[in-house]
């Protein structure tokens, strides 16, 4: 439906944007995620038009709108929008709101789209009230409908949730994925926190200093991450030092099998606190050993248990396992490591790329 092609953008003399490409499909919600200043914004722009690429190609339904010597205006994309500042009017009612957005056309097909918008938001009892007189989450259900109601083919979300309190974000954000997955709309939204993207994203594309790092379900995300960012981005993760030895990637905390480094090479080995379980039993494992327990801090809901690898207790070499609820051991008690290595991954130590 939406196709980039290495779109390249510079402002001044910084490159903003270097060699973006991904693609979204009919009815998809993509995420745009990121780190403060990666470009997320910027891409948004170039796909609405507000932005002209230096290099690359933007293509809507085939159509191109954007490429060296070719730029469609913005309001002939068919794009929507929904930003951070969703403001309604205050001095116009819910249906009023709606309808603004609404291209010439008669009072009766007016009606028509603004009566079906409030029905998809379920808010046709609420046509006549003003704004203020609505809660944050319909206010906003009102701001996705205005977006909506002249039937873009493309929808694009800029942050549409961090003027939320954290309670009724949740809310929302489920509301809102669930009326544009029931109305098919396909759409992009930006958003720098891993966690609404997840919960969000039917796919996501990372990025990272105005490039994608990568493209992939949530889970895909989560489970194989291709670098040390990506894995970090999602979540804690612990770092190990790994040297290859053979079939064997060498770490404190035992053995994992080495995919295909060479001999000697030096590996960053990342390991997911909830990867790590401790017992009294040794299992056979490679990665299996024995720590001991250098403290333990109850955060509610789970326990980070920083263990250590050698005999005194207090070493600097630590690790931290994440354990459900609250995790009983005295400092000092000897447990038995194990890792889950499909929530394990290794690459090469940067210096060595
Ligand atoms: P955030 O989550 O903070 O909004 P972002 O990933 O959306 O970040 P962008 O807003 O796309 O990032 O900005 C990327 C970079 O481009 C930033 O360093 C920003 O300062 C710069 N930038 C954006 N717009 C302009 C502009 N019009 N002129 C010059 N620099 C700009």
């Amino acid at each position: 439906m939406l196709k980039l092609e290495n779109l390249s953008l510079r402002f001044d003399d910084h490159q903003i944007i270097r060699g973006v490409s991904f693609d979204v499909g009919d009815g998809e919600l993509v995420c745009l995620l990121g780190p403060s200043g990666c470009g997320k914004t910027t891409t948004l722009r170039l796909i609405a038009g507000f932005e002209r690429p230096e290099g690359g190609t933007i293509k809507i339904d085939n159509e191109v709108v954007s490429a060296p010597g070719t730029a469609v205006a913005p309001q002939k994309r068919g794009v929507g929008f929904l930003f951070q500042d969703y403001a309604l009017f205050p001095h116009l009612t819910v249906a009023e709101n709606i309808a603004y957005g609404l291209p010439d056309q008669t009072k009766d097909q007016t009606n028509q789209r603004t009566g079906e918008m409030l029905s998809q938001i379920r808010m046709t009892a609420h046509a006549d009230k003003y704004p203020h007189e609505l809660s944050g989450g319909e206010q906003q259900r009102v701001a996705l409908a205005r977006a909506r109601a002249p039937r873009p083919r493309l929808l694009l979300l800029d942050e549409p949730f961090s003027g939320l309190d954290t309670t009724l974000r949740t809310k929302i954000r489920r509301e809102t994925r669930d009326i544009l997955k029931e109305q098919g709309v396909t759409a992009i939204m930006v958003t720098h926190d891993p966690e609404e993207a997840m919960l969000m994203a039917d796919r996501i594309v990372l990025m990272r200093n105005g490039r994608v790092v990568q493209t992939g379900s949530p889970r895909e995300l989560y489970n194989e991450p291709v670098d040390a960012f990506a894995a970090e981005f999602f979540g804690d993760v612990n770092h190990l030092e790994g040297v290859v030895d053979g079939e064997w990637i060498t770490t404190e905390a035992g053995q994992i099998p080495n995919k295909n480094y060479p001999d000697g090479a030096a590996i960053d080995v990342l390991v997911r606190p909830d990867a790590i379980s401790l017992g009294s039993e040794e299992l056979e494992n490679s990665l299996s050993k024995q720590v001991h327990v250098c403290a333990v801090d109850y955060v509610g809901g789970s326990s980070h248990v920083r263990l250590g690898f050698s005999e005194e207790i207090d070493d600097a070499e630590h690790i931290t396992a994440r354990h459900p609820g609250p995790f009983d051991a005295a400092i000092g008690d000897r447990l038995q490591l194990n890792i889950d290595q499909t929530k394990t991954f290794t690459f090469p130590k940067l210096e060595d790329v």
